[in-house]
């Protein structure tokens, strides 16, 4: 039998890579761009016809190419930025694989056309399907400007399964966003079908993140710096308010380049633990530097993935530095600041294995720790357990076990007897009983209870107004609420701007439950209240309170309708500091409060409770 093995032509090859390298139009914008980027350009300006399908053209006025370079450079493993495989661990530029304009030049027609600056001619290279149509010398400018046209038209298979125009046209201002956040020192255009869409001049981060997203998002940024020897960590992440309901504003870049990464996304969320609700997203942009020979970007064909020797350390890092910036911004009132240390004199000896630091560094600023860090990377959820919440407060030290002293405070009726053992783990007892559970109301103001850590303090009323903003919420969101007709229907008579605000929002007070006619003459008739108000004396007033608190909100703050009106309502509403309550609305109180998206703080991020712990206590003695 002859040979029948052969190796495959290079247009073949060129093919084969070019399913890995361009999937979509985006992927030759990203490559383009990268490459620009690689040649130094200052000036890159993107043209896209048809979501990329007839026309993708990057110009950049880098450094160009000589004329054989410029056929070189569609040869497979042809790359300026590699000479060993060595050098792969030292690389920091964008590509390395060489193969990129070999794959784009084998599935559509490129015209190139590079100078570089001691060349007085540019040279014009046609490529079409990996055969050379044209080569010859031209005019232009400084710098390369790569059109690729038809792309797949030569791979029918492939052009059927690009999506709808916009699902593409949102791929490429994805791959086009990257790469201008990650080099806001390069002015960046970009046309779409003949249009301008976006156009950014030079400058840094900050302004390039205004100019791609709206100088509106100024007072939202949050900057983020920590300087480690493992890791540096420059960039900003966004005020918790502003989370959003999708991650489309989730950027990590690791040496300047975008990588994607579920593991380090991760560790940014739980740097916002619990001032962000479980179905929202915090929106961060944050450059990551680390030591090249400490990663490897080359594990995926389209390098947007990443492998770190050492993750859990970064991760713990990263965690610190998100928590540390919002506090410094005073973002999350309730937490512990000062605990939080620096990683500044944290030492890296890179003939040893980085463990996690334990002394040095305390990445839990705030009491409430739950789990979370490296191995909470699967389990996402934040949202509290009514039943467990007991559990959110860990021990601060070994508890000693004495169970049957260990009733400290029990209910007011209970027992009035001092405590003289230790208060901490008296909890481990069944938790949902009220009896099991011990509180003190103190000067109608606050509820005290103890947990494993020490003494919890939570504010009554504040409390009430985060559990009734959620609850209201839900209503406005479900449209579901409990209404409860008047047997007498009451009469208000109300100012103008009331009148006109309460038309304003009729509709969204209906959905909480009250039904309101107009009578002429700004008077109203109140027909039916919501649920909870229905034994309440004094309906007109909360009306007016309501109104008022939400006139109050509009100027203040601008809040969305919906938010603004629960918030009136839980204001309204909430129980006041001087009520007695019973142990059993200190229970649910307490409950209520722990199953609440972000029990710790109010609506309007005042903290709810605050926790002595054993330490404080002991500190008092000294
Ligand atoms: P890689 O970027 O991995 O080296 P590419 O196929 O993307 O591989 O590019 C091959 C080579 O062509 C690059 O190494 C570079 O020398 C040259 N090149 C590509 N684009 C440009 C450009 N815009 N300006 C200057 N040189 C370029
Ligand atoms: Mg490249």
């Amino acid at each position: 039998m002859s040979d029948i093995i052969k190796l495959l032509p290079d247009s073949v090859a060129n093919q084969i890579a070019a399913g890995e390298v361009v999937q979509r139009p985006a992927s030759v914008v990203k490559e383009l761009l990268e490459n620009s980027i690689d040649a130094g350009a200052s000036d890159i300006k993107l043209i896209a016809k048809d979501a990329g399908r007839t026309l993708i053209q990057v110009t950049d006025n880098g450094k160009g190419m000589s004329e054989n370079d410029a056929r070189m450079s569609f040869e497979r493993h042809a790359t300026s930025k590699i000479k060993a495989a060595q050098d792969l661990f030292a690389l920091r530029t964008m590509g390395f694989r060489g193969e990129a304009l070999a794959s784009i030049a084998s599935v559509a027609r490129v015209e190139l056309k590079t100078r570089t600056l001691d060349n007085p001619l540019a040279t014009e290279i046609i490529i079409e399907g990996s055969r050379l149509e044209t080569q010859q010398p031209c005019q232009a400018p400084v710098g390369t400007t790569i059109a690729v046209k038809n792309l797949f038209f030569n791979t029918p298979a492939r052009r059927n399964f690009l999506k709808s125009d916009n699902a593409e046209k949102t791929h490429i201002f994805n791959e086009f966003l990257r790469v201008a956040l990650a080099n806001p020192h390069v002015a960046f255009s970009y046309y779409h079908n003949n249009q301008l869409t976006t156009q950014s001049a030079a400058g840094n981060l900050g302004s390039r993140i205004l100019n791609l997203y709206g100088n509106h998002y100024k007072p939202r940024l949050i900057p983020v710096e920590e300087e480690t020897q493992v890791v540096s960590i420059q960039g900003y992440v966004l005020k918790p308010e502003f989370a959003k309901k999708s991650k489309s504003e989730q950027f990590i870049f690791v040496n300047n380049r975008y990588i994607r990464s579920p593991y380090l996304n991760h560790a940014i969320e739980s740097g916002f633990e619990e001032l962000i609700p479980a179905n929202a997203y915090p929106s961060f942009f944050l450059f990551l530097e680390i030591d090249p020979a400490q990663i490897d970007v080359n594990v995926h064909p389209t390098k947007t993935e990443i492998k770190f020797q050492d993750e859990k350390t970064i991760y713990q890092i990263i965690k610190s530095a998100v928590k540390r910036s919002l506090g410094k911004f005073n973002i999350a009132p309730t937490l512990d600041f000062e605990r939080e240390t620096s990683f500044d004199n944290f030492r890296f000896d890179k003939s040893k294995p980085v463990t996690i630091p334990t002394i040095d560094v305390n990445p839990d600023f705030n009491p409430f720790k739950k789990e979370s860090g490296p191995s909470a990377g699967k389990n996402l959820t934040r949202r509290t357990n009514p039943e467990n919440w007991e559990k959110l407060f860990p021990d601060a030290k070994p508890a000693h076990r004495e169970d049957s002293q260990e009733r400290v405070w029990q209910s007011e009726q209970q027992n009035t007897r001092p405590a003289q053992t230790t208060i901490s783990a008296s909890w481990d007892e069944k938790p949902i009983a009220s009896e099991g559970k011990k509180f003190m109301q103190l000067q109608g103001k606050y509820i005290l209870t103890t947990i494993k850590s020490g003494l919890l303090i939570i504010d009554q009323q504040r409390a009430h107004e985060r559990i009734l903003f959620e609850k209201h919420m839900k209503y406005l969101t479900n449209r579901k609420v409990h209404s409860q007709t008047l047997l007498f229907p009451e009469q208000v008579k109300l100012i103008e701007g009331d009148v006109l605000l309460l038309n304003e929002i009729k509709d969204e007070i209906s959905m909480l439950g009250f039904d309101i006619s107009s009578f002429g003459n700004n008077s109203f008739m109140i027909n039916a209240v919501p649920g909870e108000l229905s034994d309440n004396e004094n309906i007109t007033k909360v009306l007016e309170s309501i109104l008022e608190n939400f006139k109050k909100n509009s100027v203040e703050v601008k809040l969305d309708t919906h938010v603004n009106l629960a918030r009136a309502m839980a204001r309204s509403l909430a129980v006041k500091h001087g009520k007695a309550l019973t142990l059993e609305e200190m229970n649910a109180l307490t409950d209520d409060l722990f199953s609440c998206e972000l029990p710790y703080q109010t609506p309007s991020g005042k903290p709810t409770l605050t926790i002595l712990s054993m330490d404080d206590v002991g500190d008092k003695f000294k």
